[in-house]
Protein backbone atom coordinates (compact mmCIF):
# COMPACT_ATOMS: atom_id res chain seq x y z
CA UNK A 1 0.00 0.00 0.00
CA UNK A 2 1.22 3.32 -0.85
CA UNK A 3 0.79 6.87 -2.28
CA UNK A 4 -2.63 8.20 -1.75
CA UNK A 5 -4.04 4.89 -0.19
CA UNK A 6 -1.30 5.21 2.71
CA UNK A 7 -1.54 9.63 2.34
CA UNK A 8 -3.63 11.57 0.36
CA UNK A 9 -2.46 15.14 0.62
CA UNK A 10 -4.40 18.55 -0.20
CA UNK A 11 -4.29 18.59 -4.27
CA UNK A 12 -3.69 22.11 -4.05
CA UNK A 13 0.06 21.63 -2.91
CA UNK A 14 0.35 19.23 -6.09
CA UNK A 15 2.80 16.62 -4.10
CA UNK A 16 0.32 13.51 -4.10
CA UNK A 17 2.57 12.23 -7.33
CA UNK A 18 5.82 12.77 -5.91
CA UNK A 19 5.48 11.35 -2.76
CA UNK A 20 3.97 8.08 -4.77
CA UNK A 21 6.76 8.00 -6.76
CA UNK A 22 9.15 8.47 -4.29
CA UNK A 23 7.44 5.78 -2.20
CA UNK A 24 7.68 3.41 -5.11
CA UNK A 25 11.28 3.78 -5.21
CA UNK A 26 11.40 3.16 -0.97
CA UNK A 27 9.54 0.15 -1.83
CA UNK A 28 11.85 -1.13 -4.66
CA UNK A 29 15.28 -0.33 -2.32
CA UNK A 30 13.49 -2.14 0.84
CA UNK A 31 12.52 -5.06 -1.84
CA UNK A 32 15.92 -5.49 -2.95
CA UNK A 33 17.35 -6.03 0.49
CA UNK A 34 14.66 -8.72 0.43
CA UNK A 35 11.29 -9.79 2.37
CA UNK A 36 11.79 -10.24 5.53
CA UNK A 37 10.28 -7.52 7.89
CA UNK A 38 9.16 -5.75 4.58
CA UNK A 39 6.30 -4.30 5.98
CA UNK A 40 7.73 -2.36 8.92
CA UNK A 41 10.86 -1.47 6.79
CA UNK A 42 8.49 -0.08 3.63
CA UNK A 43 6.09 1.54 6.29
CA UNK A 44 9.09 3.52 8.10
CA UNK A 45 10.89 4.58 5.05
CA UNK A 46 7.42 5.90 3.88
CA UNK A 47 6.68 7.72 7.00
CA UNK A 48 9.92 9.44 6.95
CA UNK A 49 9.14 10.82 3.34
CA UNK A 50 5.53 11.90 4.16
CA UNK A 51 6.75 14.17 7.47
CA UNK A 52 8.25 16.94 5.01
CA UNK A 53 5.33 17.49 2.90
CA UNK A 54 2.87 16.97 5.67
CA UNK A 55 4.28 19.60 7.51
CA UNK A 56 4.46 21.93 4.42
CA UNK A 57 0.72 21.53 3.84
CA UNK A 58 -0.51 21.05 7.47
CA UNK A 59 1.62 24.21 8.45
CA UNK A 60 0.02 26.22 5.56
CA UNK A 61 -3.79 25.62 6.20
CA UNK A 62 -3.30 26.02 9.65
CA UNK A 63 -2.75 29.94 8.62
CA UNK A 64 -6.20 30.25 7.45
CA UNK A 65 -8.27 31.12 10.68
CA UNK A 66 -11.51 28.67 10.47
CA UNK A 67 -8.91 25.56 10.66
CA UNK A 68 -8.77 23.56 13.49
CA UNK A 69 -5.13 22.47 15.19
CA UNK A 70 -3.21 23.61 17.52
CA UNK A 71 -0.66 26.59 16.75
CA UNK A 72 2.59 26.18 18.33
CA UNK A 73 5.21 29.59 18.34
CA UNK A 74 7.43 27.86 16.36
CA UNK A 75 4.78 27.97 13.51
CA UNK A 76 3.42 31.05 13.97
CA UNK A 77 7.05 32.34 13.15
CA UNK A 78 7.53 30.34 10.73
CA UNK A 79 4.26 31.50 8.72
CA UNK A 80 5.07 34.80 9.96
CA UNK A 81 8.15 34.27 8.19
CA UNK A 82 6.61 32.81 4.67
CA UNK A 83 4.21 35.30 4.71
CA UNK A 84 7.31 38.29 4.07
CA UNK A 85 8.45 35.62 1.87
CA UNK A 86 5.73 35.77 -0.32
CA UNK A 87 6.41 39.36 -0.24
CA UNK A 88 9.89 39.97 -1.18
CA UNK A 89 9.51 37.37 -3.63
CA UNK A 90 6.78 39.04 -6.12
CA UNK A 91 9.96 41.06 -7.08
CA UNK A 92 13.01 38.41 -6.21
CA UNK A 93 13.20 35.08 -8.54
CA UNK A 94 15.71 33.59 -6.42
CA UNK A 95 13.03 33.69 -3.47
CA UNK A 96 10.23 32.51 -5.95
CA UNK A 97 12.80 29.89 -7.46
CA UNK A 98 13.77 28.84 -3.27
CA UNK A 99 10.39 28.78 -2.67
CA UNK A 100 8.85 26.38 -5.27
CA UNK A 101 12.17 24.31 -4.85
CA UNK A 102 10.64 23.58 -1.48
CA UNK A 103 6.99 22.92 -2.76
CA UNK A 104 8.06 20.53 -5.08
CA UNK A 105 10.33 18.49 -2.44
CA UNK A 106 13.76 19.40 -4.06
CA UNK A 107 14.75 21.11 -0.90
CA UNK A 108 13.82 20.63 2.74
CA UNK A 109 11.84 23.74 4.81
CA UNK A 110 14.54 24.63 6.49
CA UNK A 111 16.16 25.65 3.59
CA UNK A 112 14.53 28.88 3.23
CA UNK A 113 15.65 30.11 6.72
CA UNK A 114 19.00 30.08 5.07
CA UNK A 115 20.80 33.36 5.90
CA UNK A 116 21.49 34.38 2.59
CA UNK A 117 17.62 33.70 2.15
CA UNK A 118 16.47 35.30 5.14
CA UNK A 119 18.42 38.06 4.18
CA UNK A 120 16.53 38.61 0.83
CA UNK A 121 13.59 38.36 2.87
CA UNK A 122 14.42 41.31 5.02
CA UNK A 123 15.70 43.25 1.79
CA UNK A 124 12.49 42.63 -0.14
CA UNK A 125 10.38 43.84 2.64
CA UNK A 126 12.66 46.61 3.64
CA UNK A 127 11.85 48.11 0.34
CA UNK A 128 8.24 47.62 0.05
CA UNK A 129 8.04 49.16 3.55
CA UNK A 130 10.02 52.25 2.09
CA UNK A 131 8.24 52.31 -1.11
CA UNK A 132 4.55 52.33 1.09
CA UNK A 133 5.58 54.90 3.46
CA UNK A 134 8.45 57.01 1.58
CA UNK A 135 10.48 59.24 3.83
CA UNK A 136 8.78 62.75 3.76
CA UNK A 137 10.11 65.82 2.11
CA UNK A 138 11.48 68.68 4.11
CA UNK A 139 9.32 71.42 3.20
C1 LIG B 1 -7.79 17.71 -8.47
C2 LIG B 1 -6.46 17.08 -8.14
C3 LIG B 1 -5.29 17.70 -8.57
C4 LIG B 1 -4.05 17.14 -8.26
N1 LIG B 1 -2.92 17.79 -8.69
C5 LIG B 1 -1.73 17.23 -8.42
C6 LIG B 1 -0.53 17.86 -8.89
O1 LIG B 1 -0.55 18.90 -9.55
N2 LIG B 1 0.65 17.26 -8.58
C7 LIG B 1 0.72 16.10 -7.86
O2 LIG B 1 1.83 15.60 -7.61
N3 LIG B 1 -0.39 15.51 -7.41
C8 LIG B 1 -1.61 16.03 -7.68
N4 LIG B 1 -2.74 15.40 -7.22
C9 LIG B 1 -2.62 14.21 -6.42
C10 LIG B 1 -2.35 12.98 -7.28
O3 LIG B 1 -3.32 12.87 -8.31
C11 LIG B 1 -2.40 11.74 -6.40
O4 LIG B 1 -1.65 11.95 -5.22
C12 LIG B 1 -1.81 10.53 -7.14
O5 LIG B 1 -2.55 10.29 -8.32
C13 LIG B 1 -1.86 9.30 -6.22
O6 LIG B 1 -1.51 8.16 -6.96
P1 LIG B 1 -2.04 6.76 -6.52
O7 LIG B 1 -1.42 5.79 -7.47
O8 LIG B 1 -1.83 6.54 -5.07
O9 LIG B 1 -3.63 6.78 -6.70
P2 LIG B 1 -4.49 6.98 -8.03
O10 LIG B 1 -3.76 7.82 -9.03
O11 LIG B 1 -5.82 7.44 -7.54
O12 LIG B 1 -4.57 5.52 -8.62
C14 LIG B 1 -5.40 4.54 -8.01
C15 LIG B 1 -5.94 3.67 -9.15
O13 LIG B 1 -6.55 2.51 -8.59
C16 LIG B 1 -7.78 2.29 -9.24
N5 LIG B 1 -8.65 1.54 -8.34
C17 LIG B 1 -9.31 1.97 -7.25
N6 LIG B 1 -10.00 0.97 -6.67
C18 LIG B 1 -9.75 -0.14 -7.41
C19 LIG B 1 -10.16 -1.48 -7.32
N7 LIG B 1 -10.96 -1.93 -6.34
N8 LIG B 1 -9.72 -2.36 -8.25
C20 LIG B 1 -8.89 -1.97 -9.25
N9 LIG B 1 -8.47 -0.67 -9.39
C21 LIG B 1 -8.89 0.21 -8.48
C22 LIG B 1 -8.32 3.68 -9.59
O14 LIG B 1 -9.23 3.62 -10.64
C23 LIG B 1 -7.01 4.39 -9.98
O15 LIG B 1 -6.70 4.23 -11.34
C24 LIG B 1 -3.99 15.94 -7.53
C25 LIG B 1 -5.18 15.32 -7.10
C26 LIG B 1 -6.40 15.87 -7.41
C27 LIG B 1 -7.66 15.16 -6.97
Amino acid sequence: MYGDALCSFNPIYGQGMTIAVMESFALRQCLAAGTDDIARRFFRAAAALIDTPWQITVSSDLQHPGVEGKRPVQLRLFNWYITRLFRAAQSDIVLTTRFLEMLNLIRQPAALLEPGTALRVWRGNRRRTHRANPPLEAS
